[in-house]
């Protein structure tokens, strides 16, 4: 099924009416010349505006995920992009978007300052989506944006493929799937289904497969049409000039990168055998990503006894029962988790038998 929704009616009427903003070097596209238009200083380092289309940056990467310039967005993180598509499309008091908890915590803070109502459809206890408890939303033309995040952080697992199609194919607002860890699975991206469904954007990011995350670059792939709109609501210069040279850089080296993620997943099946082993452990959810869901007895006593320890991992026990996500970090950093972990069960041992 192809996908062909009036996007301009999704609009907030103030962007599409919005005249955006020219930079200079959007009207002289010259690389060469004498510039005196942006009243740059000409003394110093980094002294010239940056690219505000990134092309060059934009290049290497769709030589590398297979994508097309002219349907990819670049952001000061793909946080950026989460933010923009509600300012987009959602109306401020009106608008609804749906997100499916557990799940990234961004979608809701940033629905939260554009003051957009959340809807929140809990995933099952297989972390899926439920579709008898999702489509009776769509009846309702002020939800604009649905968020799915696959694999979803903090579960760690993939969104079926099949619901996703559903979904696509049923809600006439847009539809925003997050693959921030799509280079830790096995899954083929859903950057391949933006020709056919022009309601679809597919965030990625070079945060964390890449090793990225301080440079804050994340894209987001969408068709023309919509990429029309993040263009002309973006800040100018939304990504500096040495972010985008550093980026290209790093990215050069496909071998280390494939390199790198092969280690976090040896790692990662490291993890899941010797977390095992432990009897406070109780449950390891089955991870794509470079995290590890794990449930264990009095995960909040643990989490602190590890603070102690100087060693920080993110307590999700709010959002999931004695749950705590574990990233996969360095082999030593990860064998020193391991040792704090069996020294605080042996020191509780010590204290039930003695
Ligand atoms: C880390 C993360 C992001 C944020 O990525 P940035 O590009 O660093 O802003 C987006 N979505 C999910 C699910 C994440 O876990």
């Amino acid at each position: 099924m192809n996908k062909n929704i009036d996007i301009k009616t999704l609009v907030r009427p103030n962007i599409e009416r919005l005249s955006p903003y020219t930079s200079a070097r959007d009207e002289y596209k010259g690389k060469e010349g004498v510039f005196l238009d942006a009243n740059e200083n000409p003394f110093g380092v980094v002294n010239r505006y940056p690219d505000p289309y990134q092309k060059e940056l934009k290049e290497v990467i769709c030589n590398i995920k297979n994508g097309k310039t002219s349907q990819l967005f670049l952001g000061n993180g793909s946080d950026e992009a989460i933010d923009l598509a509600y300012r987009i499309f959602c109306e401020p008091k009106r608008d609804k978007a749906i997100v499916f908890s557990p799940t990234y915590g961004m979608y809701e803070v940033y629905a939260n300052i554009n003051e957009v109502e959340l809807i929140d459809i809990p995933l099952d206890g297989n972390f899926q989506i439920d579709i008898e408890k999702v489509t009776p939303y769509f009846k309702d033309p002020q939800v604009k944006l649905l968020f799915i995040c696959s694999p979803n952080n903090p579960t760690g697992n993939l969104i079926n493929r099949e619901t996703i199609f559903t979904l696509l194919n049923q809600f006439k607002g847009i539809v925003i799937i997050d693959e921030a860890y799509i280079d830790f699975s096995n899954e083929p991206s859903w950057i391949s289904e933006i020709e056919r469904y022009n309601n679809l954007i597919v965030l990625q990011t070079l945060s964390k497969g890449w090793g990225m995350a301080g440079l804050r670059i994340g894209m987001a792939w969408m068709k023309e049409e919509v990429l029309y709109y993040f263009n002309k609501v973006k800040s100018p210069y939304n990504l500096s000039s040495i972010n985008q040279e550093a980026a290209i850089k790093q990215l050069s080296d496909i071998a280390l990168f494939n390199s790198n993620i092969n280690v976090l997943l040896e790692e990662r099946t490291r993890m899941i055998n010797e977390l095992n082993k432990l009897s406070i452990t109780k449950f390891i959810y089955s991870s794509n990503a470079n995290y590890l869901l794990v449930e264990f007895e009095e995960a909040d006593q643990l989490y602190k006894a590890l603070i102690n320890q100087e060693i920080i991992v993110r307590n999700r026990s709010k959002v999931v029962d004695n749950a705590l996500r574990i990233s996969i970090g360095l082999p030593s950093e990860n064998t020193k988790l391991l040792n704090a972990l069996k020294n605080i069960e042996n020191e509780k041992e010590s204290i039930i038998y003695r």
